[in-house]
């Protein structure tokens, strides 16, 4: 490869992207060439005050990607040009542009981001650990008192037994800035907890569905209350029991 080759790759390096060889090949051009060990570093310099002036974004993943079309486009992948690192400032505006345009969009994402990372690692938490469960008991005339004095609300208790999705018992948890009520179901050997709260503090947005590291997440907002439900289990059957849960609801509030 030669100098222009190199420039060219310049930014795909800063951004981490040369594996193995090309990484290590670049490594010792830069050793050897002054003009790319100055646009490298200038590269990075910009970089790092950019990382420091947008210390809030983390950028969701489309928007990655439309920078990185953006800054490939701008930087030009053909070898022959002269002084990439010029083209490479322009990019970085176009950057600037892209982000502060939807910084607002990401800024709610990153709040129901939030919540959907809390409910899910309370759930991992309550599986991995000895904690499932404050009242343990298949019984909701046992479970729903167990929360009186313990929460500013009286979350709704079903039993599903006869549907397949027996209570195992209830939990205090905190989510979403406030302490809330979680029960957990059983479908065979899969877990299914539930996670509410009064509707009435808010909503906390996201999306209706989100898939984790093999773990499902279904989300609405009744009039009263605001649920999440998680579990490991089949999406198709977490439907099933979040149209439980919400006939239960609609047919209690009647
Ligand atoms: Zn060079």
């Amino acid at each position: 490869m030669k100098h222009d080759d190199f420039a060219a790759q310049l930014d795909a390096y800063g951004d981490g992207e040369l594996m193995g060889n090309e990484a290590r090949e670049m490594e010792r051009h830069l050793r050897e060439c002054a003009a790319c060990a100055r646009a490298h570093e200038r590269q990075r310099v910009l970089r790092a005050t950019m990382r420091a002036q947008l210390p809030a974004l983390t950028a969701p993943r489309e928007l990655r990607s439309r920078v990185r079309l953006a800054l490939r486009a701008a930087a030009g992948v053909t070898p022959a040009r002269p002084r990439p690192e010029w083209r490479w400032l322009a990019a970085a505006a176009v950057l600037v542009g892209i982000v502060v345009g939807t910084w607002k969009i990401t800024d709610s994402r990153d709040a129901a981001n939030a919540v959907v990372d809390e409910v899910l690692a309370s759930h991992v938490r309550a599986l991995m650990g000895t904690h499932l469960t404050d009242v343990a008991s298949t019984d909701q005339h046992t479970v729903k008192p167990w929360f009186n004095g313990r929460l500013d609300f009286s979350p709704p208790v079903y039993d599903f037994a006869g549907l397949g999705y027996p209570l195992i018992g209830g939990r205090l948890d905190y989510v979403a800035g406030g302490p809330v009520a979680a029960l957990a179901y059983g479908r065979r050997q899969h877990v299914i907890d539930v996670f509410l709260w009064p509707t009435q503090r808010g909503s906390t947005g996201g999306p209706p569905a989100v898939t984790r590291q093999g773990y499902h997440m279904l989300h609405w907002s009744a009039p009263d209350y605001t649920y999440w439900v998680v579990s490991d289990l089949g999406v198709t059957e977490l439907g099933e029991f979040s149209r439980l849960l919400r006939q239960a609801d609609s047919t209690a509030a009647r």
